[in-house]
């Protein structure tokens, strides 16, 4: 069984299950009072799903909580063959690295702090569920031993989500561990609760573009595909998300569930990101739908 520093330090943090003890509903990030001594752990399948929700590091970041970040697979299968000419599998791997590590200094995370695990894909660039995948998961998690660990929805449209998504629950239940679960909602997310919101405003929002932007193949790919950036791809989505929000109701700062208002759409509220969270302890995983009912 690990021991991480949460289950010390849950009392200091305003935690989503006990803030909202009745039941789900949203309440803002930084409502949570998240204190410094909390570690995270970024497990992103993919180089740039760190940068979906930069916003939200990035505040963590200032506060002094410390941030790892594992990105798991390649990504080689997500870049365009117009955009890498005659490059091969390892050509392709090291050019998505090589743009995440910029990003990572954009954002200024250090070398220290990232690592690419390049775990087993099958042959159509999917991440495989096998034993030398879970292994090397687990092995990171031990070393890590974070409290908060950020990672896709398992309800979502990417292979790969879902796979992160349950490899990190049979480790969790196996190795019995303590940790938060912040469940990010991506563009390929299907449906999921909008628990935990990170509000923020233009400002932000271009700085986040910018880092986004380092990932050049993914912004050419959606541009190809789409016709817009991927930097436009995730800021629509954080666009649609804190409308959605504010307009169920549910964000209104410092208010019980049941007495909460509509807070106005305001500059400030313009973008958001969000999650769905989960409560591992020692092992046992709850949910607020779940404390809920
Ligand atoms: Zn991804």
């Amino acid at each position: 069984m690990q021991q991480t520093g949460l289950a010390h330090h849950t009392s200091a943090m305003r935690s989503p299950f006990q803030a909202f003890p009745e039941g789900p509903a949203s309440c803002r990030f930084e409502e949570l009072e998240v204190p410094p001594e909390l570690s995270v752990l970024v497990l992103a399948p993919h180089p740039d799903d760190f940068d979906v929700i930069a916003v939200t590091l990035r505040r963590l970041r200032q506060e002094g909580n410390l941030i790892h970040l594992a990105v798991l697979t390649s990504g080689a299968s997500g870049v365009e063959p117009g955009f890498c000419l005659g490059g091969d599998w390892e050509t392709r791997s090291e050019l998505r690295e090589h743009e995440q590590r910029r990003s990572c200094r954009f954002f200024g995370l250090p070398e220290a702090n990232f690592e690419f695990l390049r775990l087993n894909e099958d042959q159509a660039g999917h991440l495989t569920g096998d034993e030398d995948n879970l292994e090397r998961i687990r092995t990171c998690l031990a070393d890590r031993a974070p409290d908060i660990v950020f990672l896709p929805h398992g309800n979502d449209t990417n292979a790969d989500h879902r796979r992160t998504y349950y490899m990190l629950r049979q480790i969790a239940a196996f190795s019995e561990l303590t940790l938060m679960t912040f469940l990010v909602r991506d563009p390929k997310t299907i449906e999921m609760r909008d628990e935990v919101v990170t509000f923020f405003a233009q400002e932000e929002a271009d700085w986040k573009a910018e880092l986004m932007r380092f990932h050049e193949s993914q912004q050419h790919r959606n541009l190809n595909v789409r016709g817009y950036g991927f930097d436009e791809r995730i800021l629509r989505l954080n666009q649609e998300t804190a409308a959605r929000v504010l307009a169920s109701g549910q964000a209104e700062e410092s208010a019980s569930p049941q007495e909460a208002t509509p807070a106005a759409a305001s500059p400030d509220n313009a973008f958001a990101e969000s999650f769905e969270v989960e409560l591992w302890e020692e092992g046992r995983p709850s949910t607020l739908a779940y404390r809920a009912g």
